[in-house]
């Protein structure tokens, strides 16, 4: 029989489960604070009984994470990690500090099959989804690695989170819960390429979440030769989902535009976006693009990347650059990959 994945279970499935082996509804929820305090094995759970330690250890697996590397920045105190999964795949996250306390960006997938052309994390294709615990595990090894607690969550990882739906919608569940990790869904963002379907579903669900979406062009035809998935979502489409979600879910929705040089950092792009983006309360987030080795895509220069913010804003649009973080050790947007990465990298 195939083991439970028992760190993925919510308060309830967990009281259900220790009903069927014969034990008190309290041990669930002392079992679900030992989960989501991340102990690594049932052994540590020093007030549940060996001998029901025993069974959980024949029915039930934790799914942790091992860190494999750890990579800290000499320019700033971001540390970006190497994690090994129970199967061997192995995922990337990082742990960053900013004034108000300290953010993990984690993985959803092991690879990713949205391929677009600047991002390096979809480069060997998708692997396979995480299950919750393990972007559960993301945080807490991370927390206890450091000691600290983690009061912000993005997931700009590795991998599409809508792409990976249920696992996302349980994840963001058990990472807020009271007597879990604890961080409340308004210091989580949830980055999405565009996957319109995912969107629709999420916002029935009205999570207080920041929804960021990777925008990236402000037409059809420069957005196509960049990503896939506006092949099967266009602007448009995209654009009157992010309306309806917000109509539902009244939060401001993050637009992410990764500035490349010579596609789309044009003055003409920035009116473009500027008049596409007309009434949807928003922000635009410029991230310069950064370097990947398998593609040629450059950053424009620093001015450049102002001039544009700049011209966003004379039009109404609120803009800001987002902070590269972790430069030294490609731990900064779309540079976490699977294991060759790290293991290849200059550093090491
Ligand atoms: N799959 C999701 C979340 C992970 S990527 C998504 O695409 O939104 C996190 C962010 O990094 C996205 O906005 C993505 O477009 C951006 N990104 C990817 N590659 C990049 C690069 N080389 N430079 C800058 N940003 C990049
Ligand atoms: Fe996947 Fe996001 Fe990278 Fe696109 S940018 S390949 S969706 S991780």
């Amino acid at each position: 029989m195939e083991k439970t994945d028992i760190k993925s279970l919510t308060p309830e499935e967990l009281v259900s489960l220790v009903k069927d082996f014969g034990e008190p509804k309290f041990r669930a929820k002392q079992l679900f604070k030992w989960l989501q305090s991340g102990v690594e094995n049932f052994d540590e759970m020093t007030n549940i009984p060996q001998t029901f330690r025993d069974k959980l250890n024949q029915n039930c697996y934790i799914a942790g994470v091992k860190i494999v590397r750890r990579l800290s920045s000499k320019l700033d105190e971001t540390v970006k990690y190497l994690y090994e999964l129970y199967d061997g795949e192995y995922i990337e996250s990082v742990l960053m500090k900013y004034e108000h306390g300290y953010t993990v960006c984690i993985s959803t997938q092991v690879g990713c099959r949205m391929g677009c052309s600047f991002c390096a994390s979809g480069i060997g294709g998708l692997k396979r989804s995480l299950t919750a615990s393990e972007m559960l595990s993301q945080i807490t090894a991370a927390q206890r690695d450091n000691n600290i607690r983690v009061s912000n969550v993005v997931m700009m990882g590795m991998g599409e989170p809508l792409d990976n739906f249920e696992n996302t919608v349980r994840f963001l569940r058990l990472v807020s819960d009271d007597d879990g990790i604890n961080i409340g869904l308004r210091h989580i963002s949830l980055s999405t390429s565009g996957v319109v379907s995912g969107i629709e579903r999420l916002k029935e669900y009205n999570f207080p979440i920041t929804l960021s979406v990777s925008l990236h062009a402000p037409n059809d035809e420069i957005r196509n030769s960049i990503m896939r998935v506006n092949k099967k979502w266009n602007i448009d489409t995209l654009l009157k989902a992010c309306r309806d979600y917000q109509r539902v879910t009244t939060r401001r929705i993050s637009f992410e535009y990764a500035m490349i040089e010579g596609v789309n950092d044009s003055d003409e792009c920035a009116y473009e976006l500027a008049e596409r983006l007309k009434g949807i309360m928003c922000h635009v987030n410029l991230i310069p693009a950064n370097p990947v080795k398998e593609n040629s895509f450059k950053k424009p220069d620093r001015g450049k990347i102002l001039h544009f913010r700049d011209l966003l804003i004379a039009k109404g649009v609120n803009a800001t650059v987002r902070r590269t973080l972790g430069a030294d050790i490609d731990a900064s947007c779309g540079q976490l990959r699977q294991k060759e990465g790290i293991l290849n990298a200059d550093l090491l």
